[in-house]
């Protein structure tokens, strides 16, 4: 069995800043990790090699330094890894990502000439495009079943799939389907491990992060980059803060009475 693990480069911080002129994001003197729930997908697909066996590919779209975040997926103990890179995929909006990513992973089944049976782990969302896109579009262009918002799983028998999907609180559905699949997960699901120091060593001295680019994938311009997508930014901004911080002091009964004045003034109450 294989298993995908999407893994997407983050910025490493949560003050991101934005170039008003251009609307992008400011990458420059940013460093750049894995994002969070990518971890929980990569120790979800470890949980299940460990049970049953599996051969765990991590594979991401993005620049050339996307390479770190893919050697850290082979240190934590995915076996292979591929990086699609080309400029030809800059500009990418969320349907454009998970169409080269489709055809990623189309192209290393196709290759592995296997019948084997496969799924796709993607985080729920990203923390910087944070759109919750790209696991859902990637199992359309794949076409297989997809289960979002997973936060316990459990793979039966042969290719049995029991997925516990919790959307809302309040609302938690359990989905049955069979392989293959996609799920995407939550930071509930698992606790993801550090990388051993043996993992560590493997991965950068043993191990190959594999470069694909457009040309390798037979990927039509069309469907790829800035021209295969279908949004286009107009304004990307943060909310000014217009609220005030106000610090209420004294004893519980004082801050009480000052707060519901405050409201009452404010008209809110
Ligand atoms: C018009 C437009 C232009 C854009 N131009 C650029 C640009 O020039 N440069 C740029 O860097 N970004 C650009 N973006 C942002 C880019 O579309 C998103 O970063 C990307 O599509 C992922 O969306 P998301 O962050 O919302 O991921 P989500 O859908 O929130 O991510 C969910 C999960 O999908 C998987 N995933 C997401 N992205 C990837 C990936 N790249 N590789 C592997 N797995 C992934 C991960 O498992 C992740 O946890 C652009 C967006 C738009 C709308």
């Amino acid at each position: 069995m294989k298993i995908f693990t999407c893994i997407k480069q983050v910025p490493g911080i949560s003050d991101v800043k934005i170039d008003p002129k251009t609307n992008t994001l400011i990458r420059e003197g940013i460093p750049s990790i894995m994002n969070p729930m990518d971890k929980n997908a990569i120790e979800l697909a470890l949980s299940i090699k460990e049970e049953r066996g599996a051969e765990i590919i991590a594979i991401s779209m993005g620049p050339p330094q996307a390479e770190n975040v893919l050697l850290e997926a082979l240190s934590m103990g995915a076996d292979k890894a591929y990086l699609l890179t080309d400029r030809a995929f800059a500009g990418a909006d969320t349907l454009a990502t998970s169409h080269a990513l489709a055809l990623g992973i189309k192209k290393i089944l196709k290759d592995s000439d296997s019948n084997e049976k496969y799924m796709v782990i993607c985080g729920t969302q990203a923390i910087d495009g944070d759109t919750a896109q790209v696991g859902p579009e990637l199992a359309e262009d794949l076409d297989i079943p997809q289960i979002t918002y997973v936060q316990k799983f459990e793979l039966k028998g042969d290719d049995k799939v029991i997925a516990e999907r919790a959307f809302r609180s309040e609302e938690i559905v359990v989905i049955e389907t069979k392989l293959p699949v996609l799920i995407s997960v939550l930071k509930e699901i698992n606790t993801p491990r550090f990388p051993s120091m043996l993992g560590i060593v493997n991965a950068y001295k043993k191990k190959k992060v594999v470069f694909l680019d457009a040309e390798a994938l037979k990927a039509e311009k069309a469907y790829i980059g800035l021209t295969g997508s279908k949004t286009e930014v107009f304004k990307i901004f943060i909310p000014e803060r217009k609220g005030e911080h106000v610090k209420l002091t004294g004893t519980i009964e004082e801050m009480v009475k000052t707060l519901c004045q405050n409201l009452k003034e404010d008209k809110i109450f």
